[in-house]
């Protein structure tokens, strides 16, 4: 047996053969036989079989794994369009006398390279489109067509690296879950794998070898299996069973209401760390986003993300969840979210540092940015704005002012904004106190359990040695909630909680008899809640 490990891009376990994909190369001669003109005339019917193909999968894509996920082929449909690439092609047909296919694959990898270098995420990502794209003209000029991907049984896909049509264009029914040494977790084929719900593994050391052997993807604890002894093949095969009956019976919950037995509703949103998890939460049936950690997009660059960056991520998240509430949650960086080129200072005490809004109030610049970004963004959805760890008035008065600032700014210069709702996180013993005064400021409280358990117990959440000690089911923690559900419900203010208590299923009861307009919780806890909420009944006496 043989055990490799990677990075999980959705949980779950599969099994099958391993079907291993060589990429073809093909030979692609520079010299032409032909005149520049008639290469030309090549290429442009190449452009337009490109086209055409690229049409069928956006359809099908569109009608698999829905609208956000199909635009890639909008995306790849306009680059085969684009002026600047069209005419690099062009110019070498032309200037070296060289094959149509020549000319492509050259600009492809002339402009790979210039957007992998660009600071840009966005210009970035398209470094793969842009071969993607160029593959495409190649394989129909050469006529090599579309490398079968999947033999007839139903196999562990095995490659190099996967590009997203390599992906959307796989056959589901013969792809049990794929394995790959390259691709990312952003990546768009992760997403695709997401949504397809499909158990893969990047980042993998994989091995040619494995062609034809027995493999097992074992999602959960991120490695796989060649030729497993027959025990764990028996084990991981129950494991399989009984995920498929949780799934089938969790499934048939979907587009049913979140209503417990007497007709209490209670809206179940989902939290996300980027771009990429919204495949989950709309998987998953949730009501909303009722978290986005922002701060994921800032831990994952290099430099502050721009203006335009941010919006591109906010709007695709606002387009995605189609009329849904998207609250996202802005710059949550500080104590154990660092990044060097904020340039903070060590601190003594990191988790009572300079965090969260305090940096956003302090360096208005930073904040201002990511503002104009979510304005911008909630003329394409229905976006929310949420305020993290509040202690006082004058603070979410002063983020208020900024967001009012920001706002003229956009509607000055003619830039769409739309209406957004207004929102703190009650994370600290502080905000729970005067929430009466804060509840008269914003339209939404958002418990962060995870925050004010730390701060309630005086315990560093990060600190191993303390796990015992830190209780989110203490006594004080739980009547903190209380008050402040009841302080928001005075003042005609919901309130919901995002922190992980909110998935606890064995609170779920005591929080909706407490009057819990919301939890948010990781997408795939989504439909096991609804299902506690369906079994309740609150008009009997409490269970709990
Ligand atoms: C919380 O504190 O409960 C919360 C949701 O925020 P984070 O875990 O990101 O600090
Ligand atoms: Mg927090």
């Amino acid at each position: 047996m043989q055990v490799a490990t990677g990075k999980s891009i959705l949980d779950g376990i599969a099994i099958g053969p391993v079907h291993f994909y060589r990429k073809v190369d093909m030979v692609i001669t520079p010299v032409s036989a032909l005149t520049p003109a008639e290469e030309l005339a090549r290429f442009a019917t190449a452009q337009a079989k490109a086209q055409e193909q690229l049409g069928l999968l956006y359809d099908k894509a569109l009608a698999e794994v829905g609208e956000d996920n199909a635009a890639i082929f909008e995306i790849h449909q306009m680059m085969l369009e684009d002026d600047d690439y069209v005419e690099a092609i062009q110019s070498i047909i032309e200037t070296q006398k060289a094959t149509a296919e020549y000319a492509v694959s050259t600009t492809g990898e002339n402009f790979s390279a210039t957007f992998a270098a660009m600071d840009d995420a966005y210009m970035k990502a398209r470094a793969v489109d842009v071969k993607d794209v160029s593959h495409r003209l190649v394989n129909i000029l050469t006529g090599v067509g579309e490398a079968s991907l999947l033999g007839d049984q139903p196999v562990i896909l095995v490659a190099d690296d996967l590009t997203p049509s390599e992906t959307v264009q796989m056959d589901k029914s013969k792809l049990l879950g794929f394995v790959t040494r390259k691709g990312s977790t952003n990546s768009h084929t992760a997403i695709l794998a997401r949504t397809m719900n499909i158990p893969a593994l990047i980042g993998v050391d994989i091995d040619e070898s494995w062609d034809g052997k027995l493999g097992i993807i074992d999602g959960y604890n991120h490695c796989v299996y060649i030729d497993p002894t027959t025990d764990l093949h028996a084990t991981l095969e129950r494991k399989r069973q009984s995920d498929l009956q949780q799934r089938a019976l969790l499934q048939g919950l979907k587009g049913m209401p979140n209503e417990t037995l007497d007709g209490r509703k209670v809206n179940l949103y989902a939290n996300i760390g980027n771009v990429g998890d919204v495949g989950l939460v709309l998987q998953n049936d949730a009501t909303g986003i009722g978290l986005f950690r922002s701060e994921f997009i800032y831990l994952n660059s290099h430099d502050y993300p721009t203006e335009d960056e941010q919006f591109a991520i906010y709007k695709q998240v606002a387009e995605t969840m189609g009329g849904k509430k998207v609250i996202i949650r802005t710059l949550d960086i500080g104590a154990d979210k660092q990044a060097d080129y904020f340039n903070l200072d060590k601190e003594e005490n990191p988790a009572l540092g300079f965090r969260a809004i305090r940096i956003c109030l302090t360096r208005k610049e930073i904040f201002k940015t990511q503002l104009r970004a979510i304005l911008r963004a909630s003329a394409y959805g229905k976006v929310s704005i949420m305020f993290p760890m509040i202690t006082s008035l004058w603070e979410v008065k002063d983020a208020k002012a900024t967001l009012a600032e920001c706002r003229k700014e956009l509607e000055d210069a003619g830039i769409p904004v739309g209406e957004v709702e207004i929102g703190i996180m009650i994370e600290t013993p502080a905000a729970v106190m005067v929430a009466d005064d804060l509840a008269q400021e914003v339209e939404f409280f958002s418990l962060g359990t995870n925050d004010l358990t730390q701060y309630t117990l005086a315990i560093d959440r990060q600190n191993p040695k303390l796990d015992r000690f830190y209780d989110p089911h203490h006594p004080a923690v739980l009547r903190l909630i209380r008050m402040t559900i009841e302080a928001g419900h005075r003042h005609n203010c919901w309130v919901g909680i995002c922190g992980e208590l909110g998935a606890d299923s064995t609170l779920t009861e005591t929080f909706l008899r407490m009057g819990i307009d919301e939890l948010s919780v990781s997408p795939s806890s989504i439909l096991p809640l609804r299902k506690i909420v369906r079994s309740l009944d609150l008009s009997k006496e409490s269970q709990v």
